[in-house]
């Protein structure tokens, strides 16, 4: 096979002992390919990113909910966040003990709070209304509590979740109340926590925000943890060399902000982040097949099997993700040209690249769309009645193993009282 234009994962060695042609025919096509050296790795970079002694990375695996990806993350020591109960569910499953999880609820109801507490899992609510629902269900019972500084950041609207203009967090200016609620339930206040935003490659705007959470806690004796949030960015322009966020000067300046802050709180409590995207996006890749190439009016239209079904990030947040080319046979060219890369689905919304000046793409051709691994398959859909992908993760010794099946026809139906 011809790898026509594909520096990114040779020089990484993606696909170890495989390459992407056979595992397309092994385990069909589309089909999301990870590589456990590379989400190992970035475990290890989140957990070593500060020198602070109590630290907590709590991987926020509705960025990539893999049952083996979780596994994994767990015996890198990795700690979980889960934003609903199937989060919680799976992470239990997975292994991670309740004090592992921190439950980030938004908007949820007394259910949904009470399996958490059944499960002896931290609850984080994040309005006055879910900590009054939290202290009738259980009163005496320890909480935390999601702030938004009013600040926020990221790479679209829709991430940006801290600041004046999102549904999150407790506004700082009801401090007073909070305390009112607290010691009407007799709660104790554990933690506090926000997320400002997604997407961030520069570190100063981090730092920001985690001195607003800093100032925010002092308001609070007695915590046990301050959540920090997620948010790091990965470089998605790989094929034009962007560079990566700075996690050396992050880390030391985070260093130095939260002892300072630990000094004059008098406890060096523990300090957590959530990081998604950072952990996962890039150990994955994306891989699809050509069917079509065709010229409308002045366009060229390389059709794939790569429809939104599959990749939500393009249409939901107008997301770069580069895109590599794998050939089987031995079809030449060298020229280069603007193409608009689609997929199957009928909408015409439905484009993965627009305008992408790539090597020339034939039918047949197999696509890698990079750093897939973070809001892909979860967001995947059976839109159009299609079969979620298969899920494959190239193992350390660089051979692939099966760990998720394919959808298949039957699974369409099970569903339905018929
Ligand atoms: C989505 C989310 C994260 C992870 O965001 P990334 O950009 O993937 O790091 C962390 N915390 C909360 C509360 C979130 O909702």
């Amino acid at each position: 096979m011809q790898y026509v234009y594909s520096d990114v994962t040779k020089s990484n060695n993606f696909f170890g002992n495989s390459n992407p042609i056979d595992l397309i025919k092994e385990y069909g096509s589309p089909l999301y390919v990870y590589n456990e050296r590379i989400f190992r790795e970035r475990c290890r970079e989140m957990k070593n990113l500060v020198s602070y002694p109590n630290f907590s990375v709590n991987f926020s695996v509705k960025a990539n909910s893999n049952l083996h990806l979780l596994k994994i993350a767990l015996e890198e020591g990795l700690n979980v966040d889960a934003m609903s109960p199937g989060e919680m569910f799976v992470e239990l499953k997975a292994g991670f003990k309740p004090e592992q999880i921190l439950f980030i609820s938004n908007n949820v109801s007394a259910e949904e709070m009470q399996f958490a507490i059944d499960h002896n899992i931290t609850v984080s609510v994040d309005s006055l209304s879910q900590l009054e629902l939290f202290g009738t269900i259980n009163p005496g019972g320890s909480v935390a509590i999601r702030f938004n500084p009013g600040v926020g950041a990221g790479h679209h609207k829709k991430v940006i979740t801290g600041g004046k203009e999102t549904k999150f967090g407790v506004d700082a200016k009801f401090i007073p109340q909070v305390k009112e609620i607290l010691n009407k339930y007799n709660l104790k206040l554990i933690g506090i926590n926000q997320h400002i935003g997604s997407l961030f490659m520069e570190g100063n705007a981090y730092v920001e925000g985690v001195k607003s959470i800093l100032s925010i806690a002092k308001n609070f004796e007695n915590l046990e943890f301050i959540d920090l949030g997620g948010g790091f960015g990965i470089p998605y322009h790989k094929q034009d060399n962007e560079s990566r966020l700075d996690l050396t000067t992050l880390g030391e300046q985070l260093d130095s902000v939260l002892n300072e802050w630990t000094d004059s709180y008098g406890k060096k409590i523990t300090f957590k982040i959530e990081p998604g995207r950072y952990i996962s996006a890039e150990c994955g890749v994306l891989l699809g097949t050509v069917h079509a190439v065709k010229i409308n009016y002045e366009n060229k239209y390389v059709g794939t099997d790569l429809g939104f079904n599959v990749l939500q990030r393009p249409i939901m947040y107008d997301s770069h993700h580069d895109i590599e080319i794998y050939r089987e046979s031995d079809i030449c060219s060298t020229k280069k040209e603007a193409v608009t890369v689609v997929g199957n689905i009928c909408e015409s919304g439905d484009i993965i690249a627009k305008n992408r000046v790539l090597p020339e793409i034939f039918e047949g051709d197999i696509l890698g769309v990079l750093d897939a691994g973070a809001y892909g398959h979860v967001m995947s859909s059976n839109y159009n009645n299609r079969l979620r992908p298969a899920e494959v993760l190239i193992k350390e010794d660089g051979n692939p193993i099966l760990i998720r099946r394919r959808d298949t026809l039957e699974d369409l139906i099970q569903y339905y009282n018929i």
